[in-house]
């Protein structure tokens, strides 16, 4: 009698409990050399503990050394398949050897025999109603496992008729619907168990919620008493049968005429694009809620070995899906702008149709977060694409006397290999910071280049000439940094332990202002950048200064920081500047850095409101500057000044590690003495502005943003000893 086995938990259960049984397996297989099956034999020694881990059948070989080796790892299907046909050896009374073993002693799987075949025939009546818990459909049965308040997810299981009950976390999976299963994680080894609607309405497979409860049950619908109810009779009118709704065909829109309607039959498109993208926030909360969870868990558990250790396997596991379908979600909002796109400007509802169709079918788009261009002619000359443009205004109030403009960024589509030439021809030049400039480019948001322009200091107007290698690539002012970029780093800097992310409160545009709090000390530092949307470089060298903070290399010195001081970080004071692609101001054209007396704007009036709870030790402000040649610090004439501040201390500490770093602040001939600013606000309160012409070494553009924030870092660090 060859042995059977229905699972492959049934499978490691006989192997793992044969007595008199040394735990070596043989194993057939067959290979084709030169098309010719050839059946292999072997002997290898079943190794139980990997087995439970990774869901195959694992075994080891014995090295010349008599140690145990890992060698084959079987799949299951494989073994249902009979790809590979296995043994117990020595088991048998006959102790069988491997090789010339008969066919019928190899074990094979049979699929498990159902509950009610007891006898002949299947029972075929309705299962009465038992006194536990009912299920009817999978939905109904996905959400009172879901529903339940205490633990939303958890519930325990069981395949076949193994014996072995399983616990594990519900998930949620696009299309589980469609494909009938009931997706369970299976924590320890990471594994996904889809179990199958029709083994759960059979009973072959069984669910519950608590260990001590009955196995819940499927029960037709209608079904409730003992006796079968009559069917209603059909009545005399129409009648109609309630089916599962198909999903909705996309169909195009269609204009009736003046006979008809006349107004545009809604393109159900958008209907469907908008379910889906409810069905992908949807399975977003859920992995989010999973995570909290899981978070909870881990941190219950005692396992954080310390402050910055990464977070368990499973967590980390349901990150990574949330980034692919926080990836999605991007990407089925904003077709165009894969890269940049936040579903905040969505809701927004502002920047939506602002490509702008040129001939020839190379257009000019700013439909994604920060583009401001506007296009005024697009004409082909000798074979060369002249886009004439200007860049789209900031709402500064009426009377502001200096009216500086100068972030631009769009994107250029069908151009590979075509010559063309840029013209922006609005230009606000004060203090001629246009001299010099060189436009950034990029083809994949990845890296980021310089190119030459030609400036008309009389007119007004920049040109250059450029042939893109690729059919698509954005210009700007200088590196772009969106607010997704922002929000993500922080997502991901607020799951580690000892980080906490606060959310202060919303702009105008609905946009979530944000602050990063982390450190245990006694003392406070705060940071903030993007008080001016266009000065990107800000958010470049924030981004340097945390991930310089939060990298491995450096854990000693920052444990050493977390020790004495604590940190609060807000990375972007005014997102509505930056979704709207301002250079200077937010929505209503306020300019937040000259707001820090009269606080009459609402994002700096809530993080004034967060910040003078506290007496900090020192603030950054992070800024750029369009005319200066080097990075320099500036502040408050008063705290020059005073002998107790950090001002020498810093601009000393970074010019010895940044030969681009200027010790003299840039704009002392231009007497700073600016009313309403962050460094007059506070006490020793530094403005760290990024020279943003910077084209250092012909290098990547963001390494030397990035390279800053380091320098900073290594500055504090030096500060910490002498405060
Ligand atoms: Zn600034």
């Amino acid at each position: 009698m060859p042995e059977t086995y229905g699972s492959f938990e049934a499978l490691l259960h006989k192997l793992e409990n044969y007595e008199g049984w040394d735990g070596e397996i043989c194993i057939k297989t067959r290979t084709y050399e030169h098309h010719v099956p050839t059946n292999h034999y072997y002997k290898r020694k079943f190794n139980a503990e990997r087995s439970r881990e990774s869901g195959n059948l694992e075994v080891d070989i014995e090295g010349e050394d008599g140690q145990l080796y890992r060698d084959l790892s079987i799949t299951f299907e494989d073994l249902k398949d009979a790809k590979y046909l296995i043994s117990a050896s020595n088991f048998s009374a006959n102790n069988i050897e491997c090789q010339g073993i008969t066919p019928g002693f190899w074990w094979i799987y049979e699929e498990t025999p159902r509950i009610n075949a007891k006898g002949g025939k299947r029972r075929k009546t309705r299962r009465k109603r038992g006194k536990g818990k009912v299920f009817s459909s999978l939905k109904q049965l996905y959400e009172t496992l879901a529903n339940d308040q205490h633990n939303p997810t958890k519930i325990f299981f069981k395949i076949g008729n193994d014996g072995f009950v399983k616990e594990g976390t519900l998930l949620y999976l696009a299309g589980m619907y469609a494909e009938k299963v009931l997706p369970v994680l299976q924590e320890g080894p990471l594994d996904l168990k889809r179990l199958k609607w029709e083994d759960l309405k059979r009973g072959d497979t069984k669910v519950k919620k608590e260990q001590d409860e009955d196995w819940w049950q499927y029960y037709e619908e209608g079904a409730k008493g003992g006796r079968k109810k009559t069917r209603k009779k059909r009545g005399k009118g129409g009648v109609f049968s309630r089916r599962r709704r198909r999903p909705t065909r996309v169909t195009p829109a269609i204009l009736i005429g003046d006979n008809g309607n006349p107004e545009p039959v809604a393109t159900t498109a958008i209907e469907v694009q908008n379910y889906e993208l409810d069905q992908l926030l949807s399975e977003i909360n859920n992995i989010r809620n999973q995570m909290t969870i899981e978070y909870n868990n881990w941190v219950e558990a005692g396992s954080v070995r310390g402050p910055f250790y990464p977070i368990s396997p499973l967590f980390t596991q349901l990150e990574k899906r949330e980034n692919e379908l926080l990836t999605q979600y991007y990407q089925k909002l904003e077709p165009s702008a894969e890269i940049v796109a936040y579903p905040g400007q969505a809701i927004g509802g502002r920047r939506k149709n602002k490509t702008r169709k040129c001939k020839n079918k190379w257009s000019i788009s700013t439909n994604f977060d920060a583009g401001n261009i506007i296009k005024k002619r697009c004409e082909t000359i000798n074979d060369i694409n002249i886009y004439t443009l200007q860049i789209k205004k900031d709402p500064y109030p009426k009377f502001t006397r200096k009216k500086y403009q100068n972030w631009y960024y769009f994107q250029v589509n069908n151009v590979k290999g075509k010559k063309c030439k840029f013209i922006i021809e609005n230009l606000v030049n004060i203090d001629n910071d246009w001299k010099g400039h060189k436009v950034v480019y990029t083809y994949d948001h990845k890296c980021f280049y310089r190119h030459s322009t030609t400036l008309n200091e009389k007119q007004n107007y920049i040109t250059w000439n450029f042939t893109p290698k690729k059919n698509k690539i954005w210009f700007s002012y200088y590196i772009p940094y969106s607010r997704k970029r922002v929000y993500d780093l922080n997502h991901k800097l607020s799951k580690r332990k000892n980080v906490n992310k606060i959310i202060l409160g919303k702009s105008s545009l609905n946009n979530k202002i944000e602050l990063l709090r982390f450190g245990k000390g006694l003392k406070h530092i705060f940071m903030i950048a993007r008080q001016h949307p266009g000065e990107t470089i800000g958010s470049w060298m924030l981004e340097g200064f945390l991930k310089s903070l939060f990298s491995t290399s450096f854990k000693k010195q920052t444990n050493i920081l977390f020790n004495k001081f604590t940190f609060h970080i807000i990375s972007m004071v005014n997102p509505d500047g930056v979704q709207l692609g301002h250079w200077y101001t937010q929505k209503h054209g306020h300019n937040c850095n000259r707001e820090w007396v009269k606080k009459t704007c609402p994002e700096v009036k809530m993080i004034y409101k967060y910040m003078k709870q506290y007496k900090g030790c020192l603030y950054f402000d992070f800024h750029g500057d369009e005319g200066c040649k080097k990075h320099f610090f500036t502040t408050c004439d008063r705290t020059k000044k005073d002998k107790n501040s950090s001002w020498n201390f810093f601009r000393n500490r970074m010019k010895h590690y940044n030969k681009y770093f200027d010790k003299e602040d840039y704009y002392k001939k231009a007497a700073h003495n600016v009313h309403g600013t962050f460094d007059c606000a506070w006490d020793n309160a530094l403005t760290l502005e990024g020279c943003m012409k910077h084209n250092y070494n012909n290098e990547e553009l963001t390494l030397e943003p990035l390279r800053i924030g380091k320098h900073l870092y290594k500055c504090i660090y030096d500060w910490s000893f002498i405060v």
